[in-house]
C-alpha cells in the first residue's frame, strides 16, 4: 500500500466511523423541530474568579485594572488578540480629560478625569505614544484639549498595565453565554481554542460595548440604531507639512491643537478641513469626515467614512453588507487623498479596524438613565462616581458654564440583575445625553468605578444594590478619582 492509498483508506475508515456517529446523532434528533439541531449537553471545565470583566476595550481595561488592584481575582475576556477596543479603532482623540474651560471666560482649567485613565496617558507619554493633553488654539469651544494616541502603543501599554495588576487576560476569547440563577449571574461561558469553559465569579462587569453579557443574562435592552457606523483608516506616507500649508492657503483649519508629534513638542496634532471643491463633493458621497489627528510626521489617524446601516447592528448579515460597503468607501477615500491633497500622492491605508465600529449597539437598561438635562445643566447626584465635562455636540450643547455633571452609581447598575454593572457606550438612552456619556474618557472613568465596585462587592459577598456608596466613594478618592464636592 503506497502512502496515498494508506491515507485514503484511513480517510475511508474515518468517514465510516463518522457516518456511524452521525446516524446515532440523527436518531437522537428525531424529535427535534425541523430545521434545527439540538446541541448535546456538554461538561465544561469551571474556573473560579471574584470578578469577570467582559470586553477589554475602552472601559474594560480600566475596570479590570481597578478590580485587580483592589484585591479581586479578576478575569478580562476579550474576543480580539489585543486590548483597547474602540479607543484604538474609532475616533480622533480622547474626549476629554478636562472641562471646556476655554469656551467660557474666567472658567478655571480643571482636569476632571484622573485616576487610572490618566495613568494610561502617563505611561503612553513615557513611550512616545501620545500627543499629551494638547491645548486647542482654534475650535476650542468644541473641546479645550486634544489627547491623541498612538493606537498600537495604546494596545501594548494597557496590556502591560493589566499584566502588572495581576489580571488574568483572556484575549482571543469570545464570551458566548451566561449561567444564571434567578436574577443573579453565577458564571460566564467562554469559547477559545483552548475549548469551552464556565467562568464562575461573584461580581460581573459588562464592558463589551454591545452589552453581550447583560443580554445573555436576560437583562432588558433595546437596539436604537441611532448612529452611523464606521471603520476609520490610518493613512500613511503623507507629507503633513504640505497638507497643513494647503489648508492654510485655503482658508485654514478651523480646529487646531499643538502637542507632541514624532517626539517633538509644539507641533500640530489636530486639524480639520482641507475638503474643498471636488474633494469635498467626493468626501460627501462616502461620508468622509475631515477631522484628523496625528502623533507621527507622516501619518494621519482616524480618517473616517461613516455609513448608516439599513438594518440591525446586531444582525450578522446586515453587518456583513455594511463591512463590504465601508471597505469600498475606504478605498475611495484613499483615492481622494491621493488625487487632491498635496503630499499625499503616495498615501496608502496602513491600518483599518478588524470590524466596523458603531457609537451604539445594544442599550442596556440600568437603574438610572442619564438625561440630556442632567448633562447640560451640570447636575450632580448623591451617588456620583465621577465628574465629566465634554459633550460631543459642542458648541451646540455644552455643559453649563464649562462645568461638569456627575455619573450616578445607579446608572451603572443593570436593572433586574443582582450582581452586574454596565460601563461604556451601552448606557444612557437619550441620544443627546449619550453624545456625552459615550465618549472615551467617560467610558474609562465609568470603568474605574464599575471595576472598583465589583471588587468591593465580591470581597463583601454583596449584590450591587447592597454596596454602601461611601465605601466606594472613599476608595475612588483614594485611587485618584476627581469629584466636584
Ligand atoms: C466611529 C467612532 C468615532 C468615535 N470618535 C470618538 C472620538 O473622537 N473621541 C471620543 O472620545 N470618543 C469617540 N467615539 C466614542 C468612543 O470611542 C466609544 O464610545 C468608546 O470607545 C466605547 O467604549 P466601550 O468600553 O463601551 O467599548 P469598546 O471600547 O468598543 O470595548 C468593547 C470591547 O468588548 C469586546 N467584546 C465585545 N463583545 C465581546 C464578546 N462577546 N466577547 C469578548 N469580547 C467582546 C470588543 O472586542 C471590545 O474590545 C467614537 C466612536 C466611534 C464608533
Amino acid at each position: 500500500m503506497d502512502r496515498r492509498e494508506f491515507s485514503k483508506s484511513g480517510l475511508l475508515l474515518g468517514t465510516g466511523m463518522l457516518a456511524g456517529c452521525r446516524e446515532s446523532n440523527a436518531q437522537k434528533n428525531v424529535a427535534q423541530e425541523k430545521g434545527h439541531y439540538l446541541e448535546p449537553p456538554k461538561n465544561l471545565p469551571i474556573r473560579h474568579f471574584d470578578v469577570v470583566v467582559a470586553g477589554a476595550g475602552t472601559g474594560g481595561v480600566v475596570a479590570a485594572m481597578a478590580a485587580a488592584r483592589n484585591g479581586a481575582k479578576t478575569i478580562l475576556i476579550e474576543r480580539k488578540g489585543y486590548t483597547g477596543g474602540t479607543v484604538t479603532e474609532g475616533g480622533t482623540a480622547l474626549h476629554s480629560f478636562y472641562n471646556l474651560w476655554k469656551a467660557f471666560d474666567g472658567v478655571k482649567k480643571t482636569q476632571v478625569v484622573r485616576g487610572i485613565p490618566q495613568q494610561i496617558i502617563d505611561r503612553l507619554l513615557k513611550v512616545g505614544g501620545t500627543s499629551g493633553h494638547a491645548e486647542m488654539s482654534r475650535g476650542f469651544n468644541y473641546d479645550s484639549v486634544c489627547t491623541a494616541i498612538d493606537t498600537e502603543l495604546y494596545k501594548l501599554v494597557t496590556m502591560e498595565m493589566l499584566d502588572e495588576a495581576g489580571v488574568f487576560i483572556a484575549v482571543n476569547t469570545l464570551l458566548t453565554g451566561a449561567i444564571t440563577d434567578g436574577s443573579r449571574i453565577r458564571g460566564a461561558i467562554i469559547d477559545s481554542r483552548s475549548g469551552r469553559e464556565a467562568i464562575y465569579a461573584k461580581a460581573f462587569v459588562d464592558c463589551s460595548a454591545y452589552g453581550d453579557l447583560a443580554a445573555f443574562a436576560d437583562a432588558d435592552y433595546t437596539v436604537p440604531n441611532d448612529y452611523a457606523c464606521c471603520n476609520s483608516i490610518g493613512l500613511a506616507n503623507v507629507d503633513l507639512e504640505g497638507y497643513l500649508a494647503h489648508l492654510e492657503a485655503n482658508g485654514g483649519s478651523n480646529q487646531l491643537a499643538h502637542g507632541i508629534r514624532s517626539g517633538e513638542d509644539g507641533k500640530v496634532v489636530r486639524f480639520n478641513g482641507g475638503l474643498a471643491g471636488d474633494f469635498r463633493k467626493g468626501a460627501g458621497k462616502i461620508g468622509m469626515s475631515s477631522m484628523i489627528t496625528t502623533v507621527h510626521d507622516n501619518y494621519l489617524m482616524f480618517v473616517k467614512c461613516n455609513f448608516k446601516i439599513p438594518g440591525s447592528v446586531i444582525n450578522r448579515d446586515d453587518m456583513a453588507k455594511a463591512e463590504l460597503e465601508v471597505r469600498k468607501r475606504q478605498a475611495k477615500a484613499v483615492e481622494l487623498f491621493r488625487k487632491y491633497v498635496p503630499g499625499c500622492k503616495k498615501a496608502f491605508m496602513a491600518r483599518t479596524s478588524p470590524t466596523l465600529n458603531i457609537r451604539r449597539g445594544r442599550l442596556i437598561n440600568c437603574d438610572y438613565d442619564i438625561s440630556h438635562e442632567d448633562v447640560i445643566e451640570g447636575r450632580h447626584f448623591d451617588d456620583d462616581i465621577m465628574a465629566y465635562g465634554f459633550h460631543d455636540s459642542a458648541p451646540r450643547y455644552q455643559v453649563k458654564d464649562g462645568g461638569t455633571y456627575g455619573i450616578p452609581y445607579r446608572a451603572l447598575v443593570v436593572a433586574g440583575i443582582e450582581n452586574l454593572y454596565a460601563a461604556g457606550m451601552m448606557i444612557t438612552s437619550d441620544h443627546r445625553a449619550h453624545m456625552s456619556t459615550r465618549n472615551t474618557v467617560c467610558c474609562m472613568g465609568q470603568g474605574q468605578a464599575a471595576g472598583t465596585a465589583a471588587a468591593l462587592c465580591a470581597a463583601g459577598n454583596m449584590g450591587t444594590r447592597d454596596l454602601p456608596y461611601r465605601k466606594l466613594r472613599d476608595k475612588l478618592v483614594k485611587d485618584g478619582v476627581y469629584f466636584e464636592s
